[in-house]
């Protein structure tokens, strides 16, 4: 029998719109992906030599279970430049993408029915890493005129003897929109909770600057990876920021479970953080452009974007003077259409009535993608 807890286990919404892109597809139509998200761009090839060297330099072995002590370096040294927070390699794991790692942070930190707050909406795997490690989710609902970012209130409220964390993400996935420095101070008040700050985006952003959880509390576990700043979804490579008392356990768990990530890819890791950063600041300026094209767009077919998204690359658009039941409209963009489109509910109740549209996609095939939706609204007027 299967478990009750992995029975429990949700999927995501998207894999059913995809499935009927594929089926499309297979008929002969073209679609336009504005679903994905990851990257469309090719990983730097500074990385891809690293990777290449390292393996002809048979850098085959298993690794420290923490990681490579060199890539651990250049992780601390990028958190010291980008935030000017200091951090040593023994509060870094380094894993294959950032996906285990919550996990693994989760394992460290919930007993069974410990509480976890996350946003509604919000990236849908958290609720399954809290539910593997026993945890219970404790949702809040947040509104799109505040940037869907959390009431002070709402956590007071929701704050018990059992939370053990508050989980946020900025840049956001699925709003795109990143957190001021006054936010982010004002989640790191709640010293009763680990703050787990999902920083996979950080790199990405068009406007201002992200700031890490680390300049504002050290009860806190960073997740970041180079799977979307660096175009390295496929490799799996990803870290884990945490505070010093748990490392011997953070490496416990890492030897049981993992051994270690990759080796000769720990090594392109290092050619990402110290030699890629002309790379990404070209992909940046391209993600960027995109941006603007896309917002326009969107305002001009009556959607609202209540916040504007200036970081990883969605806009989660409001298109609810437009439509109720984001499922069933993002079925029919993508059968009539031929637009992917990614629907709100997918993020949680609190994204109803809103798509999440991707710009990891060329400019030639968001003005084509754009060109078909106006069409098809003009078509259901
Ligand atoms: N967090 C967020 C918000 C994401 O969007 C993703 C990827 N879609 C991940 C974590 C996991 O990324 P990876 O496992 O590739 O590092």
């Amino acid at each position: 029998m299967i478990s009750k807890r992995a029975s429990e286990f949700t999927s995501f919404i998207v894999m059913d719109v995809m499935a009927k892109v594929e089926e499309l597809e297979r008929k002969g139509e073209h679609i336009i992906h504005l679903e994905v998200g990851e990257p469309d761009f090719p990983t730097p090839a500074v990385i891809t030599e690293a990777a290449i060297a390292a393996l002809r330099n048979n850098r085959t072995r298993y690794t420290h279970a923490l990681g490579l002590l060199e890539l651990r370096q250049a992780i601390c040294e990028t958190y010291r430049q980008e935030y000017g927070v200091s951090i040593t390699p023994d509060q870094v794991l380094v894993s294959t993408g950032t996906s285990p790692l919550l996990l693994f942070a989760m394992l460290a930190l919930l007993d069974a029915g410990d509480e976890v707050i996350v946003s509604n909406p919000r990236y849908p795997c958290y609720q399954n890493f809290i539910l593997a490690a026993g945890g219970s989710l404790q949702e809040i609902l947040t509104y799109p005129e505040e940037g869907f970012q959390y009431r002070h209130t709402d956590i007071a409220r929701k704050l018990s003897r059992r939370t053990k964390a508050i989980v946020i993400n900025s840049p956001c996935n699925p709003t795109g929109i990143v957190m001021t420095r006054e936010q982010m101070q004002d989640i790191a008040r709640f010293d009763s909770a680990y703050i787990i700050s999902d920083e996979i985006y950080h790199g990405l952003v068009y406007r201002g600057k992200a700031h890490s959880i680390l300049e504002f509390t050290d009860k806190a576990f960073v997740i970041n990876g180079f799977s979307k700043r660096y175009a390295m979804t496929g490799w799996r490579l990803g870290y884990l920021i945490f505070p010093r008392k748990f490392s011997a356990v953070m490496q416990r768990i890492h030897q049981n479970f993992m051994i270690s990530a990759n080796g000769f890819i720990q090594w392109a890791g290092i050619a990402a953080l110290t030699q890629a950063a002309d790379d990404v600041s070209a992909m940046v300026a391209t993600y960027d452009e995109r941006r603007r094209f896309m917002l326009e767009r969107l305002a001009g077919m009556g959607f609202t974007v209540h916040v504007e998204p200036t970081g990883a690359f969605y806009v989660f658009a409001d298109g609810r003077k437009l439509f109720a039941d984001s499922y069933r409209e993002a079925f029919r963009i993508t059968e009539e259409a031929k637009v992917g489109v990614t629907p709100g509910i997918d993020f949680g109740s609190g994204g109803e009535g809103f798509l999440r549209f991707s710009y990891a996609t060329s400019l030639e095939n968001l003005k084509e993608g754009m060109n078909r939706l106006e069409r098809y609204l003009e078509r259901k007027k």
